[in-house]
């Protein structure tokens, strides 16, 4: 098998059979063998059904299908296990990322052997101005914060060679945040723009609040440096107390001045308050992740894993 197709899958039960569709098109000159990897990641409408119906397809079509919702995080990491392709591409299946693309892939990883992985990222976004302000701070912060290097706008949308794919599946870590993972494994990756385009149907699962936890998850994924800084805050909030202690003595003594004390002392008392609560909320996330991850719970649990007549 030279290609994988793996495609998560949450409630996209008009889009995949039109994905499909779009697939068989698109790939319709190839002269290689390919298989559909769909992940039905506990969807609540009636894609389950659908992509039964594709299980008739003369493509050979896998399907695994998780006992709830996990997230898209979870369904790439089980679509990369079970794929048997010697090149694995993770894509939609909402039809923003073009299947063609992947084909463009595919040609770049035969043609250019020094590449390990194409990645393709979005050139431009169709997406209000402060959501690409918060996405560009995010990537400035982690990239000073992490050594792992995070690209700006680049996609889950990739195709891997074989020994990338075992790479990435080697970390079994429950806290997945897959931009970092794919850097971190290093390779060689090649970027190409993409511009995406417009859902085929329904709606972006991506709230902004659950953007804002998938940016936090990231972070505390792959850098420590929030536990440096509140060191830092701590160490500067010390210093300045100590200064603050040498100009009250000496007020006192020297000029014989009573520093007013109420205020003062409220405000700092809140503001200390305050300082120390934020630095051991930062601690209690790194624990929190560090418990959840020692129950060494799987990544995912599929109710069954459906082969169509395709596969011996
Ligand atoms: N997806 C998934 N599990 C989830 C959320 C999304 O498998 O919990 C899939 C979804 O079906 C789609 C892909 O991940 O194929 C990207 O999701 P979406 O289109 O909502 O994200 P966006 O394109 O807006 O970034
Ligand atoms: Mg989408």
């Amino acid at each position: 098998m030279k290609l994988s197709l793996v495609i998560p899958c949450y409630n996209e039960e008009k889009n995949v059979s039109l994905f499909y569709e779009a697939v068989k098109k698109d790939f319709s000159a190839v002269n290689f063998d390919y298989e559909l990897v769909f992940v039905n990641d506990g969807s609540r409408d009636g894609t389950f059904k659908e992509l039964k119906k594709i299980c008739n397809s003369d493509l050979p079509v896998k399907i695994v299908n998780f006992s709830r919702n996990f997230g898209k995080e979870s369904a790439m990491y089980a679509g990369l296990r079970e794929a048997e392709g010697e090149y694995v591409t993770i894509i939609d299946a909402d039809l923003q990322q073009r299947p063609s693309i992947a084909l463009d892939m595919v040609n770049t990883l035969d043609n250019e052997p020094e590449y390990d992985c194409v990645a393709a990222y979005q050139d431009t976004r169709n997406e209000s101005k402060a959501l690409i302000f918060f996405k560009n701070c995010f990537y400035k912060l982690i990239n000073k914060f992490s050594d792992t290097e995070f690209t700006q706008g680049a996609s889950d949308f990739r195709t891997f060679r074989r020994p990338m794919v075992d790479a990435i599946l080697s970390m079994d870590e429950y806290f997945r945040f897959s931009k970092g993972l794919f850097s971190w494994v290093g390779f060689k990756t090649k970027f190409i723009p993409y511009t995406a385009d417009e859902r085929a149907t329904g709606e972006s699962k991506w709230s902004f609040t659950k953007l804002f936890r998938y940016a936090m998850d990231g972070i505390f994924a792959f850098s420590t440096t929030p536990l440096r800084i509140s060191t830092i805050i701590g160490l500067v909030t010390a210093l300045l107390s100590i200064i603050y202690l040498f100009v009250v003595v000496i007020q006192k003594l020297a000029f014989g001045i009573n520093v007013e004390g109420y205020a003062t002392i409220v405000v700092l008392i809140l503001l200390l308050g305050g300082i120390q609560l934020c630095c051991i909320g930062i601690i209690g996330e790194y624990i929190a992740r560090t418990y959840i991850q020692t129950k060494n719970r799987p990544i995912y649990i599929a109710k069954e894993v459906i082969k169509n007549h395709k596969y011996k």
